[in-house]
């Protein structure tokens, strides 16, 4: 069975950083009809554990950083996502969701004038997308060609 990773929050984890979830259940159907298990992974509630303070990214320089109550965590949260993505080096995608600055693939940057990866996508291996990317057939057929096409690598 393929692995998948997916955002613990979409699978209706109340991992949010406010103790909430953001359930996205038909995601579920796809993966059974695609051989597919959804692994779940949250990088935040590993580290801060949940409710936490919600965390802004801001660019200083080159760097950008992850302030979460005045702080920079950004390197913990980085090495946090880099740890689960070696943890499961047999998983074939990563489903995230958006505006997350662990999970989101195109997150704001306070300062940067551009958007960027969260370091969950930026450091995958494998394909990655957001769950608003999937509720449409032609969206999850895509990521499917795209799991499918890294599985024939
Ligand atoms: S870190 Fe990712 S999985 Fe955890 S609550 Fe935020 S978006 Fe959801």
């Amino acid at each position: 069975m393929r692995k998948v990773l997916i955002s613990a929050c979409v699978i209706g984890k109340n991992v949010r950083w406010s103790g909430g979830n953001k359930r996205y259940d038909k995601i579920k159907d796809w993966a059974d009809e695609n051989d597919i298990k959804l692994v779940p992974v949250c990088p935040e509630n590993d580290l801060f554990g949940t409710p936490r303070a919600k965390i802004r990214l801001r660019q200083e320089g080159e760097e950008v950083k992850g302030i979460m109550k005045g702080k920079d965590i950004f390197p913990q949260l980085r090495d946090r996502c880099e740890q689960i993505l070696l943890q499961y080096a047999d998983a074939v995608g990563f489903i995230g969701i958006a505006r997350s600055p662990s999970c989101g693939i195109s997150v704001g940057v306070k300062n940067r004038g551009s958007t960027m990866k969260a370091p969950m996508h930026a450091s995958a291996p494998f394909p990655t997308t957001e769950v608003n990317s999937l509720r449409t057939p032609q969206g999850l057929e895509l990521f499917l060609r795209r799991i499918e096409k890294y599985e024939s690598r």
